[in-house]
This record gives C-alpha cells, structure tokens and sequence, in this order.
C-alpha cells in the first residue's frame, strides 16, 4: 500500500502539545542549539515558527523579517501567536 504523503500542518500537530491555559502549541520534537523548534521541509532543515507560517500564509517570511512570538514561548508554534519583527528592529535589544 502506498504511503500517503502527510499533511504538514498534521506531522507539526503530532510533534507538538496544547497548552490549555496560555493556548500554546509547545512543540515536542527538535530544537536548535538555542531551544527553537527545528524541522524539516523539502530536504531542508527550517525552524518551526517559520513553517507555520508559510503554511499559514501560503507566502515565504518577508526579507530581513524573523519571526516572533506574542507568549515569549521560544517553544509555541501556534500560527496566533507569531508575529513577524523586522531583523533592524529586532536587534536593537
Ligand atoms: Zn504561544
């Protein structure tokens, strides 16, 4: 029997848990070295914040934007929950 190909957005789901009470999605699979959800999409390894959003907004992240979340949870990947910073902005910490 063929192998169906899987949904993306299901494969995230399956790799990730429900916060009830902050209604985050905490990722369970891989990090990067700083505690980012990592994945992989089309052969390539991608952070998990950045998938959800391509899938989400059927677009590729804006140039020189990175992707933040609004629950300071590096872990959430709920697609509410993201919002895009520009790179400037984002540095000056
Ligand atoms: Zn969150």
């Amino acid at each position: 029997m063929p192998k169906l190909k899987q949904d993306p957005i299901q494969r995230l789901a399956k790799k990730s848990v429900l916060d009830l009470e902050t209604g985050c999605i905490l990722w369970n699979g891989c990090t990067t070295y700083g505690g980012y959800p990592l994945t992989e999409a089309d052969g390539k390894t991608i952070t998990v914040q950045r998938l959800v959003w391509k899938l989400t907004h059927s677009a590729e992240l804006p140039p020189n934007s990175l992707i933040s979340q609004k629950c300071r949870n590096k872990l959430c990947i709920n697609p509410g929950h993201l919002f895009v910073v520009r790179k400037k902005y984002a540095k000056a910490k």
